[in-house]
């Protein structure tokens, strides 16, 4: 891996097989959100350097018969492979780099890294396992009737800055190990480990062209990437407004569109779940990390406590109790439980969404504020205390709305319908939990939770062999598990006449 001074004097666009800068010269500062001071530079791309990419990308897949679509499987598993024991190798590196760039704790940026490393060894052996078609009983002799499935050609990946290289492997250890060739933008704000496992693709082996990077802002970049007529699908991770333009702009071409967007899930809690000690000791545990790992900048944050009506109070007592005592501070030092948030834009608009809480009626149980700078918590860091707002309801825009941040809204139910109904008033469908001790009830009311993943007695937990993705406005399609592979590809169904001889359907 490349130390950053190197970085920045090659540049940080990545377009068949060259590092360089921006065509226009353009580089941004790379903020450490604990304290706003710049730790890097990288080149800030436009339109001009995505076509440039997008060129290299499309001249690596339209190759000869050697080019990387048409490698075998095997080789392109292998190579998966070598880049999952690069990441291993680089583990503390890349955990670092990730801690300082999205404001997570050292810890978190460790385990995002063996996250990335387990999503390229599941695609490799994935594709490796697989039979190479389905044949297909045409019902002749004569006729040998395959499907095969191909690659689906040079694909636009736009990622967002909170699992800056998570979300991005999630894309790109898929698209290589079907064969495709592409163009990844990540965040501007958070594009130094994107760049970084570039260089590992490289390493371990990548022809040139096959990956690419280009690191700029979203309306340019990624906007001239969504709209390319030589981009064949695009795969985004973002917020609902920029996951509704990328469609509009990939529309015209008609090209495949992948979306995974926000989320506003739901964490419901039934009395029985804290009937004893222990469970609501887990229970209360688990609504904290639900909601303020990170500092609440998940996707499927557990941002919505929907809690049995005679359990509340002691519930959300306890909560905060626990939540005032979660240790902010530079993610980077020992002790830290949640570092800040990852911009002072990020910042306002928490803080913007707790005051219309408040004046909608919401009650304010702990946080809600800036911390006290420290010596952990330098003041221009862009830190927020973990907040609950008690009594919220449905019509509140704190509880309708997307907040990404670390604050929690309790509300309550007293009937099972009650609380189902509440958990699916949303406009979103990404991910929920139930807690209960009462296995029928799980299963019932997990059945009726129209969100992509439900969680019964736990929160967070994904697995690489299992889909991710939403129901409703949270995204289309999606990613990890087999179908996350079948995303990247093609189907073709190839037909052959063993006897071949005249239709005869026209006299002449
Ligand atoms: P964002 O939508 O602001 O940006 C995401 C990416 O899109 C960035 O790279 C950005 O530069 C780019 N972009 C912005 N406008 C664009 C445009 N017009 N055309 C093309 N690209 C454009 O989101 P964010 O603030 O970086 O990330 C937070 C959001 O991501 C949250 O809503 C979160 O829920 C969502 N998210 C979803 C998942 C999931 O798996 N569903 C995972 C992580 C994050």
């Amino acid at each position: 891996m490349a130390d950053s001074t190197e970085r920045d004097a090659r540049g940080t666009i990545h377009a068949g097989g060259e590092w360089r800068g921006a065509v226009g010269g353009a580089t941004r500062e790379i903020l450490d959100p604990a304290d706003a001071t710049p730790f890097a530079v990288v080149a800030e791309g436009d339109e001009k350097d995505a076509d440039l990419a997008v060129e290299a990308a499309r001249r690596a897949f339209d190759g000869g018969q050697g080019a990387w679509p048409r490698t075998p499987v095997a080789e392109r598993a292998a190579l998966l492979r070598r880049v999952a024991g690069l990441l291993v190798r680089d583990r503390e590196e890349l955990g670092l780099l990730e801690s300082r760039d999205a404001g997570k704790t050292l810890e978190e940026g460790r385990v995002d890294i063996d996250c990335v490393a387990d999503a390229f060894r599941y695609f490799a052996d994935l594709v490796a396992a697989e039979a190479p078609g389905r044949v297909v009983d045409a019902g002749s002799p004569d006729i040998h009737s395959v499907v095969v499935h191909e690659p689906v050609g040079v694909c636009a990946m736009i990622t967002p800055w909170n699992y800056p290289l998570l979300q991005a492997s999630w894309k790109i250890a898929p698209a290589l190990a079907a064969g495709n060739t592409f163009v990844v933008k990540p965040s501007e704000i958070t594009p130094l480990t994107t760049v970084a496992l570039i260089e590992l693709l490289v390493e371990a082996g990548l022809p040139a062209g096959v990956a690419n990077i280009v690191t700029g802002p979203g309306h340019t970049v990624g906007a001239r990437l969504a709209e390319h007529p030589d981009v064949d699908l695009v795969s985004f991770t973002g917020g609902l407004v920029s996951g509704a333009k990328v469609a509009q702009a990939a529309a015209p071409t008609v090209k495949k569109v992948a979306l995974e967007l926000g989320g506003k899930n739901p964490n419901v809690v039934f009395a029985d779940a804290c009937a004893t000690d222990e469970g609501f000791d887990t229970a209360v545990d688990q609504a904290l990390n639900a909601a303020f790992i990170h500092s609440g900048q998940v996707c499927s944050a557990g941002a919505r406590l929907i809690v049995e009506e005679s359990v509340r109070d002691r519930f959300v007592t306890e909560l905060a109790r626990r939540a005032e005592r979660i240790r902010l501070g530079r993610g980077t030092e020992s002790g830290v439980e949640c570092g800040p948030l990852v911009s002072e834009q990020q910042r306002a608009k928490v803080e913007a969404y707790v005051a219309s809480a408040l004046a909608e009626g919401a009650v304010l149980r702990c946080g809600g504020r800036r911390p006290e700078p420290s010596p952990q918590r330098p003041a221009t860091g862009y830190f927020y205390e973990p907040t609950v707002l008690d009594r919220c309801h449905r019509e509140m825009k704190v509880v309708r709305e997307e907040v990404f941040g670390p604050v929690l809204t309790v509300e309550t139910f007293r009937t099972e319908d009650e609380a189902v109904a509440l958990a699916n008033d949303t406009e979103y469908g990404l991910a929920g939990a139930v807690w209960t001790t009462d296995a029928g009830r799980a299963r019932r009311v997990a059945g009726r939770l129209r969100h992509g993943t439900v969680w019964i007695n736990d929160f967070h937990p994904y697995l690489p062999q299992a889909e991710w993705g939403g129901f409703g406005r949270s995204g289309v399609g999606r990613e990890l598990g087999p179908a996350g592979l079948a995303e990247y590809r093609e189907t073709k169904h190839v037909y052959q006449n063993l006897a071949p001889g005249p239709v005869r359907w026209f006299a002449g």
